[in-house]
């Protein structure tokens, strides 16, 4: 799950991390509020759930999802351009997110731009810290250019990020004197937050040093762990569903794995690692996947019904492979909700159905029985073949 950078702000006020004074406004008139509150020099920032908003652009042509501006005025006159338009960035994709929010903050005059960033690293099994002098451009870029700018400390997950550790990093990052007391005390208190409210990355960018000598985050992007949003409530109230992908959102109703993606061809798949086999074939045959879709070792007819209303609904999946190995389950509780679904939805795109396992004798009954024109695959390459031969013969 991710938030939006002003509710990661309401997090660093939570947890003593430095940050400009600002807020969240849904309206040109209430951003000219804010402002009026805030007095000074001012940022207007568009909330959406990407990054590249600086040098994003909106479909209406207005430049930049990151503006200066020096009064109440030309806040009201900014926020006009950017709520309710959409805004590209190289996060969004061609199609952009609608900007419904903006944060409006103090502006602060920046000395210099670093990276600070905390992940789960999967190969040490441990937080990792990231930082960078090298801030307010892609970390990618860096990496790929200047490796050599940027150090990964990893942290005992028993131990905590440690306070040697804290001014090992603010050393590496040029921050001497007062600002390697600032920079401990935000690092020591941005490694809590991520481990008290379970997060999988928060990254600053930029961290910056201000004129004035202050070191203040700037910016933030959090992802949160998923599997631990059962003991955050507090995160989810966070949630902005009008961010995720509809079909996504639907998914996570029934308790399905749901992902999508650029292809046309859906897949209906029991287990993750059979699903990712799934995907994998589809494109060897020559064809494209529309999804990602686990629907669980031990799905019921119901959330198989669901999984197929939601392939539906999507008006760029062009044929379906539905891909079951009955271990847990039994073929024919799948066989009844694909039936049950295609009754109730209509299919009238190609549909090809591989079913091994418990009780599959069954479930190909139940299938053949019901009237649906389906085709079945032998096995995986076979099936393969056949929805992608289809839906070439089709489109
Ligand atoms: P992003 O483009 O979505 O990552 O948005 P950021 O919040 O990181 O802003 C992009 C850039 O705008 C930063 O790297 C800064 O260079 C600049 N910026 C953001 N806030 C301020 C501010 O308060 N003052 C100044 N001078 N520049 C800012
Ligand atoms: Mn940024």
């Amino acid at each position: 799950m991710n938030i939006h950078e002003y509710q990661a702000r309401e997090l660093f006020a939570e947890f003593g991390v430095a940050t400009q004074p600002g807020s969240v406004a849904h309206t040109p008139d209430e951003a000219k509020i804010v402002a009026s509150n805030l007095g000074g020099n001012l940022v207007i920032k568009a909330q959406i759930h990407a990054g590249g908003r600086g040098k994003g652009t909106f479909k209406n042509g207005f430049k930049g999802g990151v503006h200066l501006c020096k009064t109440p005025s030309e806040a009201r006159e900014i926020a006009a351009q950017m709520i309710g338009n959409i805004l590209v960035t190289h996060q969004t994709g061609p199609e952009g997110k609608e900007v419904a929010k903006i944060f409006v903050g103090e502006a602060v005059e920046i000395q210099r731009e670093l990276y600070f960033a905390i992940l789960i690293d999967r190969v040490t099994s441990s937080p990792v810290v990231i930082a960078s002098t090298e801030g307010g451009v892609d970390i990618e870029s860096v990496a790929a250019k200047n490796p050599e700018k940027i150090l990964r400390l990893k942290v005992n997950p028993f131990l905590g990020l440690m306070p040697y550790q804290t001014r090992v990093i603010a050393a590496s990052l040029g921050l001497t004197g007062p600002l390697m007391n600032q920079a401990s005390k935000l690092f020591a208190n941005l490694y809590r937050l991520f481990i008290e409210r379970d997060c999988s990355m928060v990254e600053v960018n930029p961290l910056v040093v201000t004129k004035e000598g202050k070191l203040l985050a700037l910016d933030a992007k959090f992802n949160f762990d998923d599997n631990a949003l059962y003991r955050q409530p507090s995160i989810v109230a966070m949630r902005d569903i009008s961010e995720e992908d509809p079909r996504e959102v639907e998914a996570s109703k029934f308790g399905l794995n749901y992902i999508g993606l650029d292809g046309n061809i859906a897949c209906l798949v029991n287990g993750a690692g059979l699903a990712m086999a799934t995907m994998d074939i589809i494109q060897h045959a020559g064809g494209m996947p529309a999804n990602f879709l686990d629907v669980g070792g031990g799905a019921t007819r119901e959330q198989v019904a669901a999984a197929f209303r939601i392939i539906l609904a999507d008006k760029t999946v062009k044929g379906i492979f539905v891909n079951i190995f009955g271990g847990i389950m039994d073929c024919d509780v799948i066989a009844n909700g694909i039936v049950e679904a295609a009754r109730e939805t209509g299919i009238s795109i190609p549909l090809v159905v591989r079913l091994e396992g418990n009780n599959v004798e069954a479930g190909k009954k139940t299938l053949a029985e019901s009237g649906l024109k389906l085709e079945s695959g032998e096995n995986i390459l076979d099936a393969a073949h056949k929805i992608v031969a289809a839906v070439k013969a089709a489109g």
